[in-house]
Formats: C-alpha cells, sequence, structure tokens
C-alpha cells in the first residue's frame, strides 16, 4: 500500500489493528487476546497515553503470535505496530507519555473515576444521615 505524507501513520496503524480483531475467529488464544491488547495499546499511543511497557509488550505479543497462530492472519497481525515502530520510532517517540508519577501512564484515572463520584457523594451524605 501507498500512502502520502498526507496520511496519519499512527491512525493507520490503530485500523488495521482494529481489522485484525474484528478478522480473527478466536480460536488462538495468543490472535484473540493479543490483537485486543495490541489494539488498546495503539489506541493509548493515539491518545499520548502510552509509555514504553506498551511498545515492549507489543514486541512480546508479536513474537508469540508470530510463533504460536494456527493461521496467516495470527502470525502477521502485529506486523501493523511493529513495522511502524521500526520505520517510524519517532512517531511513537513523540507520543509516548512523559508523565513520571506513580501511575501508568496507561491508566486513565478521570475514565476510571467518572460516574464514581456522584455514587461516593450519595455515600458520604447516607454515612451522615
Ligand atoms: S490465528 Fe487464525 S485460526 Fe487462530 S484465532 Fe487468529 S484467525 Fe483464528
Amino acid at each position: 500500500m501507498i500512502f502520502d505524507e498526507t496520511r496519519d501513520i499512527l491512525e493507520i496503524v490503530r485500523r488495521f489493528m482494529h481489522f485484525f480483531v474484528e478478522e480473527s475467529c478466536g480460536i488462538c488464544t495468543p490472535c484473540r487476546a493479543g490483537g485486543v491488547d495490541m489494539l488498546n495499546k495503539i489506541e493509548r499511543v493515539v491518545a499520548g497515553r502510552a509509555c514504553q511497557q506498551d511498545l515492549d509488550e507489543c514486541n512480546q505479543w508479536a513474537e508469540l503470535m508470530r510463533c504460536t497462530s494456527r493461521c496467516g492472519l495470527g502470525t502477521t497481525a502485529a506486523r501493523p505496530i511493529i513495522t511502524s515502530i521500526d520505520k517510524f520510532p519517532e512517531l511513537y517517540e513523540a507520543k509516548l507519555s512523559k508523565a513520571k508519577h506513580t501511575l501508568l501512564a496507561s491508566f486513565d484515572l478521570e475514565k476510571a473515576m467518572s460516574g464514581h463520584a456522584e455514587v461516593f457523594k450519595n455515600l458520604v451524605e447516607e454515612v451522615r444521615k
């Protein structure tokens, strides 16, 4: 495939991974689970919430999927991420979180807490009664 400079490589990779997740039949655990995890990781990269550990784990998934998947879909599904990390490392480097706190960069605290603030407030009011 040929893309011109107007295309966002990371978005192309995200779409490829979405395709592989949709097309996996799910028989092999590495293909089924690895595809979903790698899609989550590339979405974190695009959102600027990924860390180096996410990329390292992509490499581990890629090797596991390549060696243990039963068909060509699973053995090649990781290639968009792995190839783009290799050919365009600067795109990933620019997106990796530089956060230096104790929470994993990939952990979205606001999202995890969404909806709970109201529950917590009601609980506090219940206790005060
Ligand atoms: S590698 Fe092939 S057979 Fe295995 S889960 Fe993926 S699509 Fe199915």
